[in-house]
């Protein structure tokens, strides 16, 4: 999918828009979204699809995008999950308009409108318990029945309203409801519950509310209040649309929003649910939201993710009404794209082993310059050193060599990647027959040039023993073993938790010049992958994470 910009995606909201614009259908002319996260969480790679189309859209009409969290349940939320989710929808290269709003900032306005609805008769409040709620709603395939308390006269309703806000009430024992119709084949409009008390501090409001708006009550008017014209939410909120609108043409509120839905991202090997990620968090099978092998966009960024490749991998999927599970294949390949044009190259050896050059001088060094990126002039030259002390990776000898050997083998010679040739001469073994010393000379007629009267088996990289930076490097495999993980069903998603999926080597080596990589910074590391700095780098050490490798394996996983 690399070649992504041969394929055009679809998106039918901006067909839509384009439409509204065209008919002057667009209150005002100027096109206003809105990005409404629940502060409950961090966000994930399925959010970054609703940023990129929510801001995404509003860039490319020269209107704007409103970062609204919608904050109507204080229990599960915190200022921790609103400063993460600010900071990764920047992270991500976007700008909401005007200050982070929050739908608490509206308690009271919504609290005037549900009186509004009580005073319209359209309002009432209910005592059934939550059981007996549930008894008459009724189901799919049966009406509801209306509660004893839905003829409460408006006074009455009033006033016990007005008790609830005043914390009169414990949890449960009443709820305002929306007098619609409990017979509707639609569930969301059998009287939908709009206010519930909640003797809750709330992280904005504080102790000022113990009842609190239902979503459904809350999200159209906050629209209405902020002139939102394209309320843009996932497939799920379809059958919430007539209630949204229900609200919208029954209070006075000051615009019209209407709503439309779009297939939620599902990527396969992870799982895209707040709550679900919030366990693995809790209980510790990743070391946080951001451990990279989460599918949250902390965790993407950790992992070596760029803005780019997220903002080019939603664009490739396209927004439309149809739910599908997309490759992560195609994610990877977003980020390979972009760090093969803009990473620098480097030598890091993971798993080293010895190699001492017999020819060479204890405490000489030979430097060698190589370019940063082969198809990049611009980004210049690193320098490395050659030394008597080398490093290569373990996987790149074999004793016994298998047919079509690219790499060393006792007796044979290979090209150290921009410097010299070099031949094996001796195997050194400890007493338990590992090898753990290569012993080779080197060629100084091959500086630059090809060797004469042999030839190399091929090219491999390796750094300097004597002058290089030991680091750690962490490589990450699929956080689950099934492509699945929710789709079976007696087994929950647990049970699929790839148990390899995090392998951390503390022996490597990469090359002189990475000495003061900064966090974040991506390179890639020769013939293994592409690699970011972690932030847990300190003076002492240098911390690495694979982003990805330099091919696809999802697609070999798969068997394709
Ligand atoms: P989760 O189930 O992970 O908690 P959510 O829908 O409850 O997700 P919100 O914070 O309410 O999370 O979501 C904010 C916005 O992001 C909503 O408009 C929602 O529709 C959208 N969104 C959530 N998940 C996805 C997804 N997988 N793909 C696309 N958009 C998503
Ligand atoms: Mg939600």
């Amino acid at each position: 999918m690399s070649k992504h910009e041969t394929v055009k995606p679809t998106n039918f909201i901006h067909q839509i828009i384009e439409k509204d614009l065209a008919e002057q259908k667009v209150a005002g002319g100027q096109v206003i979204t809105r990005f409404p996260p629940e502060p409950n969480g961090y966000l994930h790679i399925g959010h970054a699809k609703s940023i990129c189309l929510n801001f995404g859209t509003a860039e490319k009409y020269q209107g704007v995008c409103h970062l609204r969290f919608d904050d109507t349940n204080p229990e599960k939320e915190s200022q921790e999950y609103i400063d993460a989710i600010a900071e990764d929808v920047r992270w991500l290269g976007f700008k909401w308009a005007g200050d982070i709003r929050y739908t608490s900032d509206y308690f009271e306005q919504l609290h005037q409108w549900a009186v509004y609805l009580i005073e319209q008769g359209k309002a009432y409040v209910d005592s059934l318990s939550a059981h007996e709620m549930r008894e008459f709603r009724g189901t799919l395939t049966e009406p509801g029945r209306n509660s004893p308390y839905r003829e409460r006269s408006v006074e009455e309703n009033l006033e016990l309203f007005e008790r609830m806000r005043n914390g009169e009430f414990d949890e449960g024992d009443c709820v305002l409801r929306a007098r619609i119709d409990m017979a509707a084949p639609n569930m969301n409009l059998r009287d939908p519950v709009i206010y519930r008390i909640r003797k809750a501090h709330h992280h904005q409001s504080g102790d000022k509310w113990c009842i609190y708006p239902s979503y459904d009550f809350a999200h159209g008017q906050s629209d209405a209040i902020e002139g939102i014209t394209h309320s843009i939410c996932t497939l799920e909120f379809e059958d919430h649309r007539p209630l949204y609108d229900w609200f919208v043409e029954n209070l006075p509120v000051p615009a019209q929003p209407r709503q439309y839905e779009f297939a939620r991202l599902n990527l396969n090997y992870t799982v895209t649910s707040k709550r679900k990620l919030k366990l693995l968090v809790e209980e510790k099978h990743v070391a946080g939201w951001d451990d990279p092998r989460m599918p949250t966009i902390s965790g993407l960024r950790r992992r070596g993710f760029t803005p780019a490749s997220i903002r080019n991998f939603c664009e490739m999927i396209g927004v439309t009404r149809s739910n599908g599970i997309v490759d992560m294949g195609m994610l990877e390949a977003a980020i390979r794209e972009d760090l093969d044009a803009n990473a620098p190259r480097a030598m890091c050896v993971t798993r080293p082993l010895k190699v001492t050059i017999s020819n060479f001088d204890a405490g000489a060094e030979e430097w060698f310059e190589l370019p940063a990126h082969p198809k990049d002039e611009s980004m210049g030259l690193r320098k490395v050193p050659f030394t008597r002390n080398l490093l290569i990776e373990q996987e790149d000898f074999a004793e016994e060599k298998p047919r079509k050997w690219k790499r060393l083998a006792p007796g044979d010679a290979v090209r150290l990647r921009g410097s010299y040739v070099i031949t094996c001469d001796e195997v050194i073994k400890d007493e338990a027959g590992s090898v753990v010393e290569l012993i080779c000379s080197y060629d100084p007629a091959t500086r630059g040039e090809n060797p004469t009267g042999y030839k190399p088996n091929g090219v491999i990289h390796w750094v300097s023993a004597d002058n290089s930076v030991p680091c750690e490097v962490r490589l990450y495999d699929r956080l689950f073993t099934e492509a699945n993980p929710d789709g079976d069903k007696e087994r929950d998603f647990h049970a699929f938790l790839n148990p390899e999926s995090l392998e951390v080597l503390t022996e490597s080596r990469a090359e002189i010049g990475l000495k003061h990589a900064v966090a974040e910074s991506h390179y890639q590391f020769e013939r293994l992958g592409y690699f970011s700095v972690d932030r847990d780098s300190d003076e002492s050490r240098l911390v690495f994470n694979r982003t990805v490798t330099l091919r696809d394996s999802w697609a070999k996983i798969q068997g394709k």
